[in-house]
């Protein structure tokens, strides 16, 4: 089994992840030179939110991504058949996430199912 990482290794992996991203947009020049607290607020949400959709985006791609089946009809239990791969957006309180789900056919029940729209479980 995998070892658990710490909360001070997740906190560290923050903080270096927040750093570079701090310092590219230095170098870039988003920054204003003198800062207001709002500005630092709005840097607080824009970046929070932005770290917030991507979790979305990988957890989500587990769930929806291609043809990772088998994944059973929700009515009847059997086997879908993998179509197609569709791009969807799922609108969060942290805004758009987009996400690619895979469609699948029930030949049985004759209707097209996403596995995604399915209780994802924990
Ligand atoms: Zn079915």
């Amino acid at each position: 089994m995998a070892r658990r990482i710490t909360k001070e290794e997740k906190e560290e992996r923050i903080k270096s992840l927040v750093a570079a991203i701090l310092a590219e947009e230095e170098a870039e020049g988003l920054e204003a030179r003198q800062e207001t607290i709002d500005d630092i607020e709005g840097a607080m949400i824009r970046i929070g939110d932005a770290v917030a959709r991507e979790v979305g985006v990988q957890k989500l791609a587990r769930h929806t991504g291609g043809a990772s089946g088998p994944h059973p009809c929700p009515h009847c239990g059997r086997a879908g058949v993998y179509l197609k791969t569709c791009p969807r957006e799922l609108i969060s309180s942290r805004g758009k996430v987009p996400l690619a789900d895979a469609k699948y056919y029930c030949p049985k029940c004759r209707r097209n199912f996403f596995p995604s729209d399915e209780p994802v479980g924990d």
